[in-house]
């Protein structure tokens, strides 16, 4: 039997191959995983830029999976991916430990404005089907999370949400495959396109022909896009969030990752003694921008490094968002400065499409920030394959994604007809939300 094989060696590269994904990251490596599982002894060529796989957004992600997302196309894709979670050792081989911690998602309202918002998604939800989802009034939210106190007055539980360590969520897709080759540190990937039709890749350690590409390259995808002469629509965002190594005492190991009211900072432990914190925080968008307004940190070209626009306030301004929600005073709970010690800060671009629209009822277009991710052939190049766009959601749903694209790459039906609804030239679908910056 073959095995996947990890390279540098550009000597050992192979020259030909059935399908060549660039980008080691998620989707990329569940993109392999998936194309063997549905057609076993393909032979891919996964490219990735860095000496390790997961090199990109991921590596500042919180590792949140959730199910409670309003589309039936979003929420079909986290159920099937939670459900090759859960199966790992299935899915992935003996042995395999994705390190899940199922303790569920907790939205939480301090208004009665927000609570009946979080009822009536709740309500939504159920008629989705999502009959786990629970809305919590305030009596019983002080019954089982006493911790959170006085203000809390409603809550949406998610009892299927939780965390996983997305690492080895990556290594389980790569090593699960067998006729899959890994080229890490690959330079300068360039798709090679004769006439309408897929050539292969060039990079600086030689050629690859293939007859399909799939560009899965996260906050890189629009540049590679370029090398086919394509402009592919799709905007980025930096968007941080940070660790710390200590968390108040009041606050347990055992709790649901805990969603704040607008602008949703949220929090969740991480392992014994610390927190894991985000906030979809739009960041100095005139210093990266200026030609946006105030309120839109969206760019075209990925600025890098990254790290550049980390802003070091963010750590405090978070802390000092969730002490006033919930009432800390200065040293207390989330006011206490010790979370301020050791504090690991990261930052990433989450990737949107940006063709999507609503058309109101005088035919004008509104553009809105989709959860959808583009998981499709490119029209015009024959063999040209996306999956990007992958928002704040490309761990929780990388399973499922792998599947799409998959089926579109064989030329197989959808595993769901709802998941057309990722196909590129979809301008809207209903319920199209759960971003957490909606609020
Ligand atoms: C702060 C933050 C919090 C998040 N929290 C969560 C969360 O809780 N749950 C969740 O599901 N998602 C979360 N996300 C989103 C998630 O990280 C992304 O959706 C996901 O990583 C997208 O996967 P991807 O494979 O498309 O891209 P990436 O993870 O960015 O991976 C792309 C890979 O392609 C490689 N690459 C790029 N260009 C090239 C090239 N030209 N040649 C070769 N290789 C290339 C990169 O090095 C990288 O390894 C978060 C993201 C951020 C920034």
């Amino acid at each position: 039997m073959t095995q996947a094989k990890f390279l540098t060696n550009p000597a050992e590269m192979p020259k030909t191959a059935d399908v060549i994904i660039i980008g080691g990251g998620p989707t990329g490596t569940a993109a392999a995983w998936a194309i063997e599982r549905a057609a076993p002894g393909t032979r891919i060529v996964l490219l990735e830029q860095k000496s390790q796989l997961a090199a990109g957004a991921s590596l500042a992600s919180l590792e949140n999976f959730r199910t409670c997302w309003a589309a039936p196309c979003l929420h079909k894709m986290m159920l099937r991916s939670i459900d090759v979670f859960h199966h790992a050792e299935d899915y992935f081989g003996e042995g395999v430990n994705l390190g899940i911690k199922q303790q569920g998602y907790l939205f939480i309202g301090f208004t009665p404005k927000q609570a009946a918002v979080l009822k009536s998604d709740v309500e939504h939800l159920h008629r989705c089907g999502l009959n786990h989802m629970e809305y919590v009034e305030a009596d019983e939210i002080k019954n089982r999370y006493p911790w959170l106190g006085d203000r809390v007055i409603a809550a949406k539980h998610d009892s299927m949400a939780g965390w996983l360590d997305s690492n080895a969520l990556v290594y389980a897709f790569a090593r699960a495959t067998q006729s899959t080759t890994f080229i890490l540190e690959s330079k300068d990937a360039r798709i090679r396109v004769e006439g309408n039709q897929i050539k292969g890749v060039s990079t600086a350690q030689g050629d690859i022909d293939a007859p399909n590409v799939v560009i899965a390259a996260g906050a890189g995808a629009r540049a590679l896009g370029r090398t086919a002469g394509i402009e592919l629509p799709i905007v980025v965002r930096p968007r941080q969030s940070f660790t710390t190594g200590w968390r108040h005492e009041a606050f347990p190991e055992e709790s649901p990752c805990i969603i704040s009211a607008s602008p949703h900072p949220h929090v969740r432990p991480e392992a014994q003694t610390g927190a894991i914190f985000g906030w979809e925080y739009t960041i100095n968008s005139k210093k990266i921008n200026p030609e946006q307004d105030g309120h839109d940190d969206s760019l075209i070209n990925p600025i890098q490094p990254v790290d550049s626009l980390k802003d070091p306030r963010f750590p405090s301004m978070t802390l000092s968002l969730l002490a006033r929600q919930f009432g800390h005073k200065p040293g207390e709970g989330f006011g206490d400065t010790r979370y301020l010690r050791g504090i690991f800060h990261r930052i990433g671009y989450y990737v949107y499409r940006d063709n999507a629209y609503i058309t109101r009822p005088d035919g004008t277009r509104e553009s809105y920030a989709s959860q959808r991710a583009i998981i499709d052939k490119w029209p015009g190049i024959d063999g040209l394959f996306l999956t990007i766009a992958h928002v704040g959601h490309g761990i929780m749903s990388a399973p499922a994604a792998g599947e799409i694209l998959a089926s579109r790459v064989l030329g197989r039906d959808l595993p769901d007809p709802a998941f057309s609804a990722f196909g590129l030239d979809v301008p809207w679908v209903e319920h199209d939300s759960g971003g957490l910056s909606d609020g």
